[in-house]
């Protein structure tokens, strides 16, 4: 890899590519010759408005959003809006559907609990979260005010490969926040797509919202001003201060993600990168793969050998080959290599040739 950048495996905050790197940092201390950096600018300023609109467009170009739906660029993470989908869209009906797939998707469901009735729609505890329930395994509430799910579990490495059919008149809702911007997606099937951007998109501190702007305005009267979708939609994101800085390095990586030929490149470039390495531990006598087949995600591959020692080994020594964040998370164990946009075909080229390696020395 160009200068001394290591292959970073981390699920996030993540790597991002080194050409956003080095535009930004050729534009630190001086942006477009306002004499400023972004970081420094007035969010208020004809400039700084500037890149906002921007990165308004080529976000909502990359990603298909068609009219109806506002994009907001919103703070708090996605953990902010596993609260702020209820307060605002739980009063239809006082119930919501929740499917459980993994630490996050439970983790919105808790929350929910505490604005109205949040029933299980679905879920694959039964198996230790490795893998997505089908469409005819939902038990959907034709009178939910909306149906949540989270199309990519980081922590256990599964993925959605189908949209969940939502009853008439159900919004769905989805938490992308580990594989937006990853694969083309057709948003007119959502009523609310989050994600914090610190996965795939820009550096933490930015959520973004896509929210069908019908959906708003009918938030529960305690809802804070800054967690009313209503409010931030009139005030075009900017009741208060925005998240300026990760807001101008999402325009940048949009303009990279165009660069590699959009969504639907990324995306075949992506499930190469995934196949590679699943194809690698599929082959091997030593490790196993955690998350089901059919259910496995593009973006975290997650790995063991069965043994915790062994496994500790890996990793250690994965360190020395100048690898990062290839622990799995605490909850899980083993090992997990995210491999989001930013990763690059040789990381993951090279990661393989270590599992190999060390499996030959074993
Ligand atoms: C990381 C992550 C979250 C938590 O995001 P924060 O921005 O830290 O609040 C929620 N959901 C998913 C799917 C995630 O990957």
């Amino acid at each position: 890899m160009a200068n001394d950048r290591i292959f970073n495996f981390s699920a996030g905050p993540s790597m991002l590519p080194l050409e956003v790197l080095n535009r930004a940092g050729a534009e630190i201390t001086n942006y477009k010759g306002s004499g400023m950096s972004v970081m420094e600018m007035s969010h208020r300023s004809k400039v700084y408005q500037g890149i906002f609109d921007e990165t308004q467009e080529k976000f909502r170009k990359l990603m298909g959003v068609p009219e109806g739906y506002k994009v907001l660029f919103l703070q708090g993470g996605a953990t902010m809006q596993f609260a702020m989908v209820p307060m605002n869209l739980m009063t239809k009906t006082g119930k919501a559907d929740y499917v459980r797939t993994g630490n996050f998707a439970n983790n919105a469901h808790k929350e929910a609990k505490k604005y109205g009735e949040a029933n299980v729609a679905g879920s694959s505890e039964d198996r230790k979260w490795t893998y997505i329930p089908s469409q005819d395994q939902l038990t959907l509430d034709p009178e939910a005010s909306y149906l949540h799910y989270c199309s990519n579990n980081t922590i256990e490495g599964t993925q959605w490969q189908y949209v969940p059919q939502a009853p008439a008149g159900v919004p769905l809702v989805c938490d992308m926040s580990s594989d937006i911007m990853s694969r083309p997606v057709d948003v007119s099937k959502y009523g609310i797509i989050y994600a914090g951007a610190q996965k795939n998109l820009a550096p933490a501190g930015l959520t973004i919202a896509i929210v069908k702007e019908d959906l708003a305005g009918h938030e529960m009267p305690i809802t804070p001003a800054i967690m009313s979708y209503k409010n931030m939609i009139d005030k075009d994101s900017m009741y208060n201060t925005p998240p300026c800085w990760p807001i101008y390095m999402l325009g940048l990586m949009c303009d990279w993600v165009e660069s590699v030929g959009g969504l639907t490149e990324l995306e075949k470039i992506n499930i190469k990168k995934a196949n590679m390495l699943y194809d690698v531990l599929d082959e091997s006598k030593l490790f196993q793969v955690a998350a089901e087949k059919g259910s496995r995600s593009f973006m975290n591959v997650t790995f063991r050998t069965g043994n915790d020692d062994l496994d500790a080994k890996f990793v250690a020594e994965s360190v020395k080959k100048g690898f990062s964040n290839l622990k799995g998370h605490r909850s899980v164990g083993g090992m997990r290599a995210s491999i989001y946009n930013a990763m690059p075909m040789e990381g993951v080229e090279a990661l393989c040739e270590f599992i190999k390696e060390f499996e030959k020395n074993a």
